[in-house]
Parts: C-alpha cells; structure tokens; sequence
C-alpha cells in the first residue's frame, strides 16, 4: 500500500547516504590552514535580542583593540543580512552573498538568529554555518566557583541529529524517520580537542557522555574512538557516562564538584550545557565558541528571546553572554591579556549597571557605557 512511498523514502535516503560518505572523505582530506597577517573580526547581530547585545559586545571590542584596529593588524567587519526576514525571503539558512561575506573573515562574533520551528523547513543559520564552516568543536565554559564547579564542554558541533536534521523522511499519515550520523573522523577530532584541552591545562579528568546502550551504532562508536584517544593520554582517567545519570549528576553537590571535561555528540552537548549554564546564572549569562581549524564563530548560547522582544523589553536584555563570546574569541586569536582585562571590566560593568531582565534594572546600552567606562580605567 505504501510501495510508491517506500521507494521514493529508499531514493531520497541513498542520496542522503552518498552525500554523507562524500563530507566522511572531505574530512580525511583536511589540510592546515595558512597564516595570516591581519585577523578579521565578522560581527553579526542577527534577531531579536541579537543586534541590541552585540552593540554593546563590538563597543567594547573596538575599545579593547583600538590599536590593533588602527595598525590595521585586526579589523572589526560589519556583516549584515543575516536576518530571519531575508532567510525566509530567499529560502536559505544563510543567504548565499552573507555567506561569501563570512568567509572572507577569520572569526565571528555572531549575535542569536531565529530559527522557525515544525513544519517550515528552513534550516537553522547556526547549523548550516557550523557546517559550511566546518565548526566541529562546540566550547563551553562554565563556572561557579563557590559550588567548585569548572567546566569545560567538548560537544561534537556538526554530527549527529543535526547534520540530516531538515532532511528526514515521512510516509505521509503514518511515519517520520530521522537520521544521525557519526563518522570516524568528526568523532576523533571532537575528542583530541577535549583530550587535548585537558593536557595543556593540568586537567586529570574527561568524562565521556553518550548513550551508547541505545544508540548502539552512532554512541557506540563515539564511545570506542573516545577510548582509543584517551589511551594517547595516560595522566588523564576518562570514564563513560550515559547521558541520562549525567543530566542527574550536574545537579549532586558531590558529584559536579568532580567533573571537569566533558566531550559528547551534538544534541546530548546541547540540552545539558544549557543546564549547565542555569547553574552558574541563566543561559544570559554563557558564551560559547564554535571552533574548526580554518574559522571560528563566538556567541551567546541562548536565542534571539522573540518574547522578550515581544513584551518591549529587548533594552533590557542582558549583553553578557555575547561579552563572555568574546573573552573567548580575544583568546583563541592570541590576546589572553585583553580577554582577562575585557572579564574584569564585566564583572565590573554587572556591579555598576546590573541587569535584572525588568524595568527595574539597567538596560543594556547602560551596561555598555558602564563596561567601556570600565576598559577605559
Ligand atoms: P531563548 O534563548 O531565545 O530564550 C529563552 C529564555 O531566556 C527567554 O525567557 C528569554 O527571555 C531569556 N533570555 C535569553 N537571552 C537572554 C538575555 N540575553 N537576557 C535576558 N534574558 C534572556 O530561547 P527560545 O525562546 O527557545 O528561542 C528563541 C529563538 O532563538 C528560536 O527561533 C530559536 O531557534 C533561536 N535560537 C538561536 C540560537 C542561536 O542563534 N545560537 C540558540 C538558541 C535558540
């Protein structure tokens, strides 16, 4: 009764198939890439909430390098387009010139950018950019040192449910069928970076989270190649854990304290960071970096707050998350000292104009004057 379905879901999945062993092979194929004399700094407000806490981010980054900017050594580029209305208009995740635009950078400060949800099948700008991108290694730092918390996520950025997310199969009135996908090389990269990461920074611990006593293939996998790194690291104990007692775990004061790396495949990476990062004060509050070895994208880890925009409170949004973004970015381009310096002017700038999310607190362009007055000191 369903053959002529069946046939076509059998066509559509071997080109699905064949599309993911070609990108399989691409990976094998990487090469280093060159050094070059200026670093360009793409900043990218997006929607809703986006444009309103980028503001504030690349205010504070042309205070930080204003001489490195003058010197012509770095140079903060403006990209716009990258909004839910011309998305929609040209039926593209990200239009096809905001994207040539963003290759022509070597880093991203990107602000959230709306993705409809459900039937419409525009795919989400940070998947298709993780992608094009090859944004492999989604980082997240979370801190609370009161509870003893200092965690690194490793989550694995461009695998996984996400990959063939848009491109699932339906037998119309009966079924829906999703892919996840794990190659060998994505999984082994995701976890030399966390190995990695914990080796140069005295870290003695890796927690590998999956659940590869359901997903027996794709976990499974991702589970064995983790092991096989971790034995290149001896100083380091690596332990499995599902994801389930995980999710648990972050929440047992014993327990967390304990943890300090952590690396696992993308959507299990996605649900529990943004747990994580309610731990430490909202999502308002975390950065996050997406990082390939030829680019790199910075942003806050939550959305465009469409609600927020909603109710007229987009002023008051909290520009944090996307000022932490960019303590990360200044790190990974080399300027430790003016990441440490632009994180003290945070923490100064939250005392001097606090942000409550109400009408009560400062609104965000307040925060800014407070945190350039701040860097200026
Ligand atoms: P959201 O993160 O936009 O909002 C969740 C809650 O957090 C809301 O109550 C919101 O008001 C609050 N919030 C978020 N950022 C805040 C800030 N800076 N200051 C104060 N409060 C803040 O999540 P959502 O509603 O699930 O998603 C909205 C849209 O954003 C969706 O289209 C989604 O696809 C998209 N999204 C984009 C990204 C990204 O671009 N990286 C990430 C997540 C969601």
């Amino acid at each position: 009764m369903y053959q002529a379905d069946i046939e076509k879901a059998v066509a559509h999945y071997k080109a699905l198939l064949e599309s993911q062993v070609e990108r399989a092979e691409k990976m094998n194929q990487a090469s280093a890439p060159e050094k070059k004399e200026k670093t360009v700094i793409g900043v990218v407000g997006g929607d809703g909430i986006g444009p309103i806490i980028t503001l504030q981010a690349q205010r504070a980054l042309e205070a930080l390098l204003k001489d490195e900017i003058a010197a012509g050594k770095i140079e903060l580029r403006a990209i716009d387009g990258l909004t839910i209305e011309n998305r929609l208009a040209v039926n593209k995740a990200v239009p096809d010139d905001v994207l040539a635009a963003i290759k022509e950078c070597d880093v991203l400060l990107k602000g959230p950018t709306t993705t409809p949800s459900g039937g419409e099948q525009l795919e989400s700008a940070n998947v298709a950019l993780r992608r094009e991108l090859d944004l492999y290694a989604n980082v997240r730092p979370v801190s609370v040192p009161e509870e003893g918390i200092d965690w690194m996520f490793f989550r694995e950025n461009t695998e996984g449910e996400y990959t063939l997310g848009s491109k699932g199969i339906e037998i119309p009135g009966l079924l829906t069928m999703d892919f996840k996908v794990t190659t060998v090389a994505g999984t082994r990269r995701i976890a030399r970076a966390a190995f990695e990461f914990a080796r140069k920074n005295g870290k003695n611990h890796v927690a590998i989270v999956t659940k590869s006593n359901i997903m027996k293939k794709t976990d499974g996998m991702f589970s064995i190649l983790c092991r096989e790194i971790a034995a290149e690291y001896p100083e380091i104990q690596a332990d499995e854990y599902f994801i389930d007692i995980m999710s648990a775990n972050l929440l047992k004061p014993n327990m967390r304290s304990q943890l300090q790396v952590f690396v696992m495949p993308n959507l299990y990476g996605d649900i529990i960071t943004d747990e994580a990062a309610q731990l430490q004060g909202g999502v308002g509050t975390a950065g996050s970096a997406n990082i390939g070895d030829r680019y790199a994208m910075f942003e806050a880890i939550h959305g465009s707050a469409p609600r927020m925009i909603a109710r007229g409170m987009g002023d008051y949004a909290n520009p944090e998350s996307i000022l932490r973004a960019a303590v990360m970015l200044l790190q990974h381009i080399g300027m430790p000292d003016k990441a440490a310096k632009l994180t003290a002017a945070i923490e100064a700038a939250a005392q001097i104009a606090p942000i409550t999310g109400t009408k009560e607190g400062s609104t965000c362009a307040q925060y800014g004057d407070a945190l350039v007055q701040a860097l200026a000191e």
